[in-house]
This record gives C-alpha cells, sequence and structure tokens, in this order.
C-alpha cells in the first residue's frame, strides 16, 4: 500500500545558519525527500541565509552534495535534483548587520505561509526574532521554529521564551524537540490510546515499573569542549527524555490536539517527585588509553561533567504511585539504543505448581533506535511433552519488516516536524511552560552537582555503564535491560 502523502500549502521557508551542520545534514536533506514524496509544492520557496559571503549557485552547489552525501544516491534522481535546487535561494545575512535584514524583505513573497528556521546557536535566538519584527518581516501568521538547547537552566530558559514572546505569540513558537518526530514515538501514543488492550493495565496495579534507555555507542570526541558544557543531563535527560517520560505516563487528552497533549504532558512533568541525590548516579567514560577518556575529548582533566546519568524518577499521582521510572543516558556504552520498557507486574497467582516454574513478566518494549519496533514478552507452555513447562517469548514486530513498503518512504523525524509547522500543528513540539517545568525538576540536580565535589563514577568504553547505575535497581530488587540484547 502506498504511503498517503497530502501536499502541504506553499511557503516561503527561510533557514538562518543554512550552511551549518544542522541545516546540511538534516534540514535540506529532508525537505528534498519531503519534495520528492510530493509534500512540499512546487510554489515552496527555501530561503538559505548564513554569515558566509556566496552567491545563490554555490549555495546551491553545497546543497546538492549535501543531498548527495545524506540521502542514498539510488534515489536521487537528476531531474528531482534540478528541480529542489531551482527552489533554493541564498542570502548572506550576518544577524547582527542591519543592512543585511534589509535585503530579506524583497526576497519573501505575499499569500504563502511564512515559516523562519533558527538553526544558530541559541544566543542569537533573541535576536533573530526581534529583526524579525523590527524589519517588518513577520506577520502575526508567520513560525518561527527554535533548536535546542532551549536554555541551559530555568532562569535562561525563562529569559528566552520572554525575548521570543516579546516579538511572537506562543502559537508561532515550534521548540523543535526531534525525539517527538520519530515514528515510534508518535506510536507510542497510538499504542496506548488507538488500542483498547493496553490502557487498563497502564497504571500502578498492574506496571511493576518502566526504564528509559538512550543509550549511544559513540564517544564526544570532536565535540567534546562544546558537550563538557552541558551534560548528559542538560543534553538529554532535560528534553528527549523528559518527552519519553511524558508520553508514556500522561493522561489520554480529549483530542489529539496541540493543547490538549501539551496540557497532559505538563501534568506529568508537574507531578515528578524532586529526586534525592541518592536516586542519580551520573558517570564518565574511561578509554582504551589515557588519550580516549571523556576527560581528554573534553580537554579538560578537571572535569566533572557527567557523560551518563541514571536516575529513578516518581510521579505522584493516582496512575503511578509507586511504580518508579528508572531513565538512563550515555556516551560510549555498549550498544546505540533508545527504546522504553514498561514491565508489568507477575500473575498473582500460579496455578501450574513448583515445577513449572513461576511464568515470567510481561515486559512491552518500544523501540526507537535501532529497528524501530514493538517487542511483547509473554509466557507460554514450552512446547512438547514432559509436564506443564513454562517459558518466555517475544512478540515482535520490526516496523522495517512488517510495513516495509511503506517506511522506505516515511519521512525522518526533521522532515515530518518541518511539515508540521508549515500546517500550523504544533502537536509534536514543546510549548514553553513545558520546557521551563522541566527546567524546574533537573536544575536541583545540576545545582547540587556544581556545588559537589564528589565525581562522577567512571565507566569503561563498551561497557553497561557505571557499576552505581545497576545499584540503583538492584537495591530495588530490579534489574536493567541489557544495552545491546539480552533479557
Ligand atoms: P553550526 O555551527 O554548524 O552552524 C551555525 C550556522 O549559523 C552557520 O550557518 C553560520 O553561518 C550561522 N551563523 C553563525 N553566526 C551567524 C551570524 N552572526 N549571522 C548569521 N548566521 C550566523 O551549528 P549547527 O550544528 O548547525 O547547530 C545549529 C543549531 O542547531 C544550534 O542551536 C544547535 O544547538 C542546534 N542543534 C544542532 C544539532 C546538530 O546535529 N548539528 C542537533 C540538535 C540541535
Amino acid at each position: 500500500m502506498a504511503m498517503q502523502t497530502i501536499p502541504v500549502d506553499p511557503f516561503d521557508l527561510t533557514i538562518f545558519g543554512a550552511t551549518g551542520d544542522l541545516a546540511t545534514r538534516k534540514i535540506l536533506p529532508g525537505l528534498f525527500r519531503r519534495m520528492r514524496a510530493g509534500q512540499m509544492p512546487k510554489e515552496a520557496r527555501i530561503i538559505g541565509a548564513a554569515r558566509t559571503e556566496m552567491t545563490r549557485d554555490d549555495f546551491r552547489a553545497l546543497v546538492k552534495t549535501s543531498i548527495c552525501t545524506a540521502c542514498n544516491p539510488e534515489n536521487v534522481q537528476k531531474s528531482d535534483l534540478k528541480r529542489f535546487l531551482n527552489q533554493i535561494d541564498y542570502l548572506k545575512l550576518d544577524v547582527f548587520a542591519d543592512t543585511d535584514w534589509h535585503r530579506l524583505k524583497p526576497m519573501l513573497r505575499k499569500d504563502v505561509v511564512h515559516a523562519f528556521y533558527f538553526s544558530v546557536g541559541p544566543g542569537l535566538f533573541g535576536r533573530i526574532a526581534r529583526c524579525l519584527k523590527e524589519h517588518n518581516l513577520a506577520g502575526d501568521d508567520a513560525r518561527i521554529v527554535v533548536e535546542k538547547p532551549f536554555g541551559r537552566d530555568l532562569a535562561s530558559a525563562k529569559q528566552l521564551n520572554t525575548d521570543l514572546r516579546s516579538y511572537f505569540h506562543e502559537r508561532q513558537i515550534y521548540r523543535i524537540d526531534h525525539y517527538l518526530g520519530k515514528e515510534t514515538v508518535q506510536n507510542l501514543m497510538a499504542i496506548r490510546f488507538a488500542n483498547s488492550l493496553f490502557e487498563p493495565l497502564w497504571n500502578s496495579h498492574h506496571i511493576d515499573h518502566v526504564q528509559i534507555t538512550v543509550a549511544e555507542s559513540l564517544s564526544v570526541e570532536g565535540r567534546g569542549t562544546y558537550y563538557d558544557k552541558s551534560g548528559a543531563m542538560r543534553d538529554m535527560v532535560q528534553n528527549h527524555m523528559m518527552q519519553l517520560l511524558c508520553l508514556t505516563a500522561m493522561e489520554p487528552p480529549s483530542k489529539f490536539e496541540a493543547d490538549a497533549v501539551r496540557d497532559e504532558k505538563l501534568k506529568v512533568i508537574r507531578a515528578l517527585e524532586p529526586v534525592s541525590t541518592d536516586d542519580v548516579v551520573r558517570g564518565q567514560y574511561l578509554g582504551s588509553g589515557a588519550q580516549d577518556d571523556y576527560k581528554s575529548h573534553a580537554e579538560n582533566p578537571n572535569t566533572v561533567t557527567e557523560s551518563y546519568v541514571a536516575l529513578r524518577a516518581d510521579i505522584s499521582n493516582w496512575r503511578w504511585a509507586g511504580v518508579p521510572f528508572y531513565l538512563r543516558t550515555g556516551k560510549r556504552l555498549r550498544d546505540r539504543v533508545s527504546e522504553i520498557v514498561v514491565v508489568f507486574k507477575h500473575a498473582p497467582h500460579s496455578i501450574f505448581g513448583f515445577g513449572a516454574a513461576r511464568g515470567g513478566r510481561n515486559v512491552l518494549t518500544i523501540r526507537l533506535q535501532p529497528d524501530e519496533g514493538i517487542t511483547l514478552r509473554v509466557t507460554i507452555k514450552d512446547p512438547g511433552p514432559g509436564g506443564m513447562r513454562l517459558r518466555e517469548v517475544p512478540l515482535d514486530m520490526s516496523f522495517a519488516e512488517a510495513l516495509s513498503a511503506e517506511v522506505d518512504g516515511m519521512p525522518d523525524a526533521y522532515e515530518r516536524l518541518i511539515m508540521d509547522v508549515i500546517r500550523g500543528n504544533q502537536t509534536l513540539f514543546m510549548r514553553g511552560d513545558e520546557v521551563e517545568a522541566a527546567w524546574a525538576w533537573v536544575d536541583p540536580l545540576i545545582d547540587v552537582w556544581a556545588a559537589d565535589t564528589k565525581l562522577p563514577q567512571s565507566y569503561d568504553a563498551g561497557s553497561q555503564g557505571p557499576e552505581d547505575a545497576l545499584h540503583l535497581l538492584a537495591r530495588d530488587g530490579r534489574r536493567w535491560r541489557r544495552i545491546g540484547g539480552d533479557s
């Protein structure tokens, strides 16, 4: 079955920072794929804006190279590429030069959707928002797209919200968390709210605990000095992991609409108990040699920034009282894995007697990467004679296998979210109050660490993480699902 693609309205999308890493690796190739899928209309225009002095043809050549690098060359037809490049313009614009801003106005057309993507460092967000208004470039229907990081603590996030809201309404601000654009993350909502099977069990009566893992096998080499200013808590927990936690734990919204969904997510964040320092572990990876550990990559022998964090989160509401949500994320771990694991309670009584062994727990695993899909572990009878012995088997569904024809043309997270911006749909974007509430929850931990003399615990490259993270669950009588395959 071919995937249904509904073209969006004609638009002018201005990308600030169009020569940068994000724009050339994700945004522009993503837009190319949307054009090829028939979703980006031929009347759409992309205006690349950046500090670099270059001609439109130079920029088009850069975009061509980016697309050929990012997309499967077999899928890049010359005619598609030509058409896409024809829809692209370039403006040398230093956001601090007023004279440059004047040159943007004549490039924007009337009667199309106007969107402005801030693919630049966060220090420029406020300035760009102000210039767009002062130079009369963005009307009341224009949209601005803001990249992460959205602040580095509650105070800076509040300031950024104030700056942006001085010039734009909340309904015009699209704060990107690309995790929300992932197919499986949206599927999490479909699984919960489009099936009658799971939701009645989705509570403390039936669920023992939840594990959310975002593990990376790569180190921070090459961008260690940048990473060292943030660390795993700011880089992953406050945003991506918080979003996964919210979608797993939230109440059913009355509609799949932006504010209905975001209201429910906000309630989850506000119901989170403060995390005690006993319930959090931070780590730093070691390398195969002295030049290969986190400290060397960060170029800071005294750094106390964490490349790993694990914590226990508790949600104080009726649905989740007594059900811990264990979160862990880190660099240079055994494998690259993102998943949500919902571990159900044991059946209340075993009828099969001692010899059968107790049935295992049902475990629902929602895999975000690699191999997006869902696995439900169930207990069955071990086949063959010899009485009633039990064994656990996975009911496994890989999206790539089950939906291969459709998965091939499926938009990746960025391209899906950009199309939502053009459609004016904010459901998969974070609202300002959500971001602030998330910072309010992680800030106290970051503050404690800043004053703490205790160093993060070391862990070996390619391992499961620091020892203390294993104890975090072991002391509660539980254990992590192994990173890189297992139980
Ligand atoms: P980058 O350094 O590669 O690119 C920055 C871009 O900003 C360049 O095009 C540069 O010309 C432009 N720029 C810098 N100063 C400017 C000025 N004064 N006027 C006009 N343009 C100016 O950065 P990046 O990695 O592409 O990241 C861009 C934003 O996206 C950042 O906020 C980053 O945190 C965020 N982000 C990036 C990634 C990623 O994978 N690269 C992932 C998530 C979020």
